[in-house]
């Protein structure tokens, strides 16, 4: 599906541009790379920034139009650095990821086409494009780098993807416990919890049976705030049981003794 996803370069003239964007591609598994008459490619600056995404620049199909590059694109979107070069369709970054991946969804071919480093694209190709992309950046100093403006689309892309496979955008870290452990505290836990607290409170004089004040309701209303598990609540519970043996004054024999 990724694979009819083509990322256009057009008239790039600096090979470094190349590499950063195949590297870009690469990274957010986007393969295919057209250069609309390069000023310099292949070039070993290319190799350099594409690190590892040689693949990308390998499979690199270099034309002399744009015309050349669009051969079998249903869906073309070109990216400007100003947002109304044109009055023209104007999609932003995540809207241009959805549609993307909806259209090669389809069965679709769609170009993502970027411009010179010094003047973008022109009118003309512009008005070749079904849609425009502005990345929102700041309009004072609107311009990114090609290869970071490829980083930006190729990315959400990626997630428009990843969301549409019903994938995962992020991998929870598992903690190394058992899965009971892992378990809330229920509620006839949590009530023996709060007696036990209680009782310890009195012993170690904190709380004052005869003025309670609202202490227990508040603390309650900590612990119901922090979704205390199994194994949270017996480290609570033995804290209770050894502050009560101190309040008491019973010899006290540490773990590592
Ligand atoms: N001076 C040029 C800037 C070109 S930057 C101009 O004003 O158009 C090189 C290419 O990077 C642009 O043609 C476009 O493809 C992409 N690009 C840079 N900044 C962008 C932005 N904010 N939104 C979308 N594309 C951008």
């Amino acid at each position: 599906m990724l694979q009819n996803i083509r990322v256009v370069l057009v008239n790039t003239s600096h090979p470094g541009n190349i590499g950063g964007a195949a590297r870009a591609m690469k990274n957010m598994g986007l393969s295919r790379l057209v250069l609309v008459d390069p000023l310099s490619f292949p070039h070993h600056e290319a190799s350099a920034r594409a690190s590892g995404a040689d693949d990308v620049l390998a499979g690199a199909q270099v034309v002399a139009t744009l015309e050349e590059a669009l051969v079998g694109c249903s869906v073309v979107l070109g990216t400007s650095a100003r947002d109304r070069r044109i009055p023209w369709p104007l999609l932003d970054p995540r809207e241009c990821g959805t549609r993307v991946v909806e259209q090669v969804g389809e069965g679709a071919e769609v170009a993502l086409v970027f411009g010179r480093e010094h003047s973008g694209l022109t009118n003309d190709e512009l008005q070749r494009c079904h849609f425009h992309v502005h990345i929102p950046s700041n309009p004072d100093f609107s311009s990114l780098n090609l290869g970071a403006a490829v980083q930006v689309l190729a990315y959400e892309v990626r997630m428009a993807w990843l969301a549409a496979q019903g994938q995962p955008t992020k991998v929870e870290k598992v903690e190394v416990a058992s899965v009971r452990s892992e378990e809330l505290a229920t509620m006839d836990e949590l009530e023996r919890f709060y007696e036990h607290l209680e009782k310890t409170l009195v012993d170690i004089r904190f709380l004052d049976p005869e003025n309670p004040r609202h202490l227990m309701s508040r603390l309650r209303r900590l612990f119901a705030r922090s979704s205390v598990n199994r194994s949270e609540m017996n480290i609570l519970r033995g804290i209770l049981t050894e502050t009560q043996k101190m309040a008491r004054g019973e010899p006290h024999k540490r773990k590592d003794q």
